[in-house]
């Protein structure tokens, strides 16, 4: 529901209204509130109502799109991976069953020489540390943990029976938390559902684009390169699409950067709605983006990316009273025949840039 909360003259009306219908049971309905209004008062009565957004006229349609997104995506969200580090069985068995329960994955693991074939298969977003474990303690587990540059942001929290304050802060030297057993569910759910929470959000930050919200460059060429290295070991096919807007700099320099970076959210979004969620999709640079379809031969991604070609050229951008469309190149190349991902993705590079030869607005698979 999108509400000016300024109905009829009255600043708080759009709260009222909205406090209304929270009261007959519609609470789980996102709220978004349009206000001309930024005052501290009426930000307060938004939060009041549930609101979960409070956006200022004159309304920037990009801040909508996100707000909508990040509300309505919201719901379909992955559960969050907890990886349970306990040497009695049945407590990790009580933990795990009770993290489940609330909706998020768990492993556990009671061996800790275990530890880094575990965190590679599971990666666990939060890490449940016991403080005494079979062979070593909790912090040097932990330390071992931090020494890898890919774990180094995982929270740790500790949950162990010990409860004399000096141990306790000595463990948070490499840890984030410090949880005392006996636990009650529901604490533990909070503590933890909290924590992997602001690690996703942080992830996501480090990871992907923030025009786009598609992969980084560096991120969407390490797939590129593991799922090379997979379709060679399986035998699978799989194919590396390039793509690269037409004519960008025109755009930009005739209808303003703000237009030019519609125009790139508006590819990226038109990627991320035509490709499966396993296919990962990067921002590859400015105006340019990158798809790895594992599985898929070069043929099969022809036919994909041409369906995204003619869709992108069909939408209609307006700037002030004029509107104005924009078309995109694409080179495709699969990996028979490439040494690695380095290889396949210079294959990709040189049929883009024949696309681009031969007269843009078209895909291009290569030789
Ligand atoms: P071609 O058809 O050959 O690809 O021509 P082009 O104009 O698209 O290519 P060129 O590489 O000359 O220009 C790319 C332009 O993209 C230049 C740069 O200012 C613009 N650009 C890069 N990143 C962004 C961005 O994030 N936002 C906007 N608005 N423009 C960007
Ligand atoms: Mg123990
Ligand atoms: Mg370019
Ligand atoms: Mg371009």
């Amino acid at each position: 529901l999108i509400v000016n909360i300024g109905l009829d003259g009255d600043i708080l009306a759009g709260a009222a209204l909205v406090r209304g219908l929270r009261a007959c049971q519609r609470d789980d309905l996102p709220v978004i509130f349009v206000a001309s209004d930024g005052r501290f008062e009426a930000r307060l009565q938004a939060v009041r109502a549930g609101g979960d957004a409070y956006l200022l006229k004159p309304l920037d349609v990009t801040n909508l799109v996100d707000s909508l997104d990040r509300l309505t995506l919201g719901g379909t969200q992955a559960p969050y991976r907890v990886l349970v580090v306990e040497d009695d069985p049945s407590l990790a068995e009580r933990y795990a069953l009770v993290l489940e329960q609330a909706g998020m994955e768990a492993s556990c693991l009671s061996q800790p020489q275990e530890i880094v074939s575990t965190l590679t298969e599971q990666r666990p977003e939060l890490i449940l540390m016991d403080l005494y474990l079979p062979g070593c303690t909790g912090l040097e587990l932990a330390r071992l943990i931090r020494q890898q540059p890919a774990w180094l942001s995982t929270p740790i929290v500790y949950l162990s029976s010990e409860t004399d304050v000096e141990k306790q802060l000595d463990a948070l030297q490499m840890g984030d938390d410090f949880l005392t057993k006996p636990i009650d569910d529901a604490h533990l759910v909070a503590a933890v559902g909290v924590r992997a929470e602001r690690a996703r959000t942080l992830n996501s930050l480090m990871l992907l684009d923030s025009l786009t919200g598609l992969l980084k460059h560096t991120v969407i060429k390490e797939k590129l390169a593991s799922e090379v290295a997979r379709a060679q070991r399986s035998g699978l096919p799989l194919s590396f699409a390039m793509l690269d807007i037409d004519h960008f700099k025109q755009v930009n320099d005739r209808y303003g950067h703000l237009s030019g970076d519609r125009v790139i959210k508006a590819l990226a979004r038109l990627l991320q709605q035509r490709f499966r969620q396993s296919d990962p999709v990067g921002r590859y640079g400015g105006e340019e983006f990158a798809v790895v379809l594992p599985g898929c031969t070069p043929q099969d991604a022809r036919q994909a990316l041409e369906q995204i070609r003619q869709a992108f050229a069909a939408l209609r951008f307006r700037h002030g009273e004029t509107t104005f469309s924009v078309t995109l190149s694409a080179g495709i190349a699969g990996d028979a025949g490439y040494a690695d991902g380095e290889a396949v993705n210079a294959a990709a590079d040189k049929a883009l840039y024949a696309a681009k030869a031969g007269g843009r607005n078209q895909v291009v698979i290569a030789d």
